[in-house]
């Protein structure tokens, strides 16, 4: 895709701090927007419908995806999430970079449709820390929460089929290494676009 956006994948366990280091990228780069994912799941408080996610019911969610209207979706802890499709595509072709923070099935599901796509996969120092972490949100109710690390160890399955791994230790590190990453990836010949007159 000369001359698009690069489409960035930040996947990882919940409570590996995704939604902190993607809010971060956003402010760091002119061009760089963040795609907003469909899901059942009931908003939390605080979430705000077109902002956090547009909430949707199952029937609505199913008919969507039925249309062709996800870029990928996937069933995660019960619910269905997914990323529609018309906006990251708008953003692509207006030379807009995009990032989706989704989950391990959805990022290969993307991977499959677009492989230049940049797959970025983030972890904490330790598991200790990710189930501090977790706990300390104080955003999901201790069955969430078990079924969040339940889940852990199909997610890190998934990791050696991403390109890249940071671990989220200190929060500025990271966004540092993934900018690099970033930096280097515009870089490759194959997004290169000769200027016109050159
Ligand atoms: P949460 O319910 O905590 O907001 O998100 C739960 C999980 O769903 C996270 O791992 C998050 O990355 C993932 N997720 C959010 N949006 C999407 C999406 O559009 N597609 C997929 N496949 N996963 C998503």
């Amino acid at each position: 895709m000369p001359g698009q956006g690069m489409l960035i994948l930040i996947s990882g366990p919940s409570g590996c701090g995704k939604g902190t280091v993607c809010g971060r990228l956003i402010g760091q780069f002119p061009v760089m927007r963040l795609s907003v994912s469909a899901t059942t799941r009931p908003p939390r408080t605080g979430e705000v419908h077109g902002r956090s996610y547009y909430f949707m019911t199952r029937e609505e969610f199913e008919k969507l995806a039925g249309e062709g209207g996800f870029l990928e979706w996937a069933p995660i802890y019960g619910n269905l999430y997914g990323t529609p499709a018309g906006p990251v595509m708008e953003m692509l072709d207006r030379g807009e970079d995009v990032i989706l923070e989704i989950d391990v099935q959805g990022g290969l599901q993307v991977k499959e449709r677009f492989p230049e796509a940049i797959l970025i996969f983030l972890i904490t120092p330790s598991r200790s820390a990710l189930e501090e972490r977790l706990a300390g949100r104080a955003t999901e109710s201790p069955e969430e929460i078990r079924k969040r690390l339940i889940w852990v160890d199909t997610e890190l399955g998934f990791l050696t089929r991403y390109d890249y791994v940071v671990i989220n230790n200190h929060l500025d590190d990271t966004v540092n290494r993934i900018k690099c990453i970033l930096e280097a990836e515009r870089s490759r010949a194959y997004r290169f676009k000769m200027p016109e007159g050159w």
